[in-house]
């Protein structure tokens, strides 16, 4: 079974081919970078215009990628939601249109669930469930519990900002110019430079939600104004014993909420093996390299750490296609005039919330 999946529920158009075999026949994204660091952050009118340019572009690149036509297509997947209003119908309104026009059957896609379900498809040993998962994005920090493919229990979630976009947001504090793929690989690349001077810090970063399982970002970003503006404004060294120094906290609350999950799991009987990290922000190289020595470290029963490849942890249509695939093959269709939901929890995979009104 062959699926061709559009997403455009944030700032990337996607489409891609793949098949119930995990064959990853095409995989395009254009990515908005460009655009929205004019702008310093995503403006939705600007990410839809942009996407209604390039959807076209990017499903014609994937049918062509894969040297397919829709005829060699059997199903059209899509993000139903959780993303931003406008930019989720272009992708929805494609994959109706292009499928209703060829007489394929089309699903909706939980984008979460699919950033949750990526190392199923490219893992050799696939997570087994009940499987522990830490998204970190762009809209969400969660640590969710997987009993299923379709059955998800959020476990901790944050009770303000995001870690992506407080990284997204600290970059441009900072000023630190944008990477090829955006203000998060920005970061990373800025933090990892080689220099002859640590620097020092009066303050350290303040460490917020101690012991408790909810992630909070917004002292953090604090912490960063409050240092900029007592030092009216920061020199090179400076500047870059920040960013470390902010780096660095914000994968130590990600750790801190991970064993504390890891424990809620095992005094409530759920034993997990693995540990899904997902997400835009589980692409970046230290964090990964910080969460094996923490999880090596931990005194829970040993979990394998999974990691998608880092393309595929940012935003794809890989992961869409794939996660409609177990839909797909039972025949569990979505109807032709189906809406999207710009808010949708993962608990509420079977039992979507109705459209807003309008
Ligand atoms: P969501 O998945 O919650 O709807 P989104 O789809 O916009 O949000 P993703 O594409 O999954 O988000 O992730 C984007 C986020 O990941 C951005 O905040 C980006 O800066 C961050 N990010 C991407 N690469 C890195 C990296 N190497 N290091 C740190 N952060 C990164
Ligand atoms: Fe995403």
């Amino acid at each position: 079974f062959r699926v061709l999946a559009l997403e455009s529920s944030a700032d990337d158009t996607c489409a891609a081919v793949v098949d119930a075999s995990r064959r990853i026949w095409s995989n395009v994204v254009c990515r908005q970078n460009r655009l929205h660091e004019k702008t310093s952050g995503i403006h939705p009118l600007v990410a839809l215009r942009a996407h209604q340019r390039n959807m076209p572009g990017a499903v014609r690149k994937a049918l062509h990628d894969a040297k397919l036509e829709m005829a060699d297509i059997d199903g059209v997947a899509f993000t139903r939601g959780p993303g931003i209003t406008g930019c989720l119908t272009v992708a929805s309104n494609a994959a109706k249109t292009l499928a209703a026009a060829n007489n394929k059957p089309i699903v909706g896609v939980h984008h979460m669930q699919a950033h949750a379900l990526t190392a199923h498809l490219t893992s050799s040993s696939p997570p087994s469930f009940p499987f522990l998962t830490l998204l970190v994005s762009g809209g969400h920090t969660m640590i969710v519990l997987a009993t299923s493919l379709v059955d998800f229990r959020v476990l901790a979630t944050t009770v303000d900002r995001s870690v992506g976009s407080t990284i997204d947001r600290v970059v441009t504090l900072l000023q630190i110019k944008w990477a090829d793929l955006g203000p998060g690989p920005g970061l990373e690349r800025y933090c990892a430079e080689p220099v002859a001077d640590e620097g020092a810090l009066e303050n350290e970063p303040p460490i917020t939600m101690s012991g408790k399982l909810s992630f909070s970002y917004t002292g953090l970003h604090s912490w960063v104004e409050r240092t900029i503006h007592a030092a009216g404004g920061l020199d090179n060294v400076k500047k870059r014993a920040v960013a470390r120094a902010f780096q660095n906290a914000a994968f130590a609350h990600l750790e801190e909420k991970l064993l504390l999950a890891l424990k809620w799991c095992r005094n409530n009987d759920h034993p997990v093996r693995h540990v899904v990290v997902s997400g835009g922000v589980a692409s970046n190289s230290l964090l990964r390299q910080r969460l094996k020595t923490c999880l090596s470290q931990s005194i829970y029963d040993p979990v394998d750490l999974v990691f998608p490849d880092p393309l595929l942890c940012t935003d794809n249509a890989v992961m869409i296609a794939w996660a409609s695939m177990h839909r797909f093959l039972a025949r569990d269709y979505d109807d032709y005039s189906i809406e999207t939901l710009p808010t949708w929890s993962l608990e509420d995979l079977k039992n979507p919330p109705d459209p807003p009104a309008v």
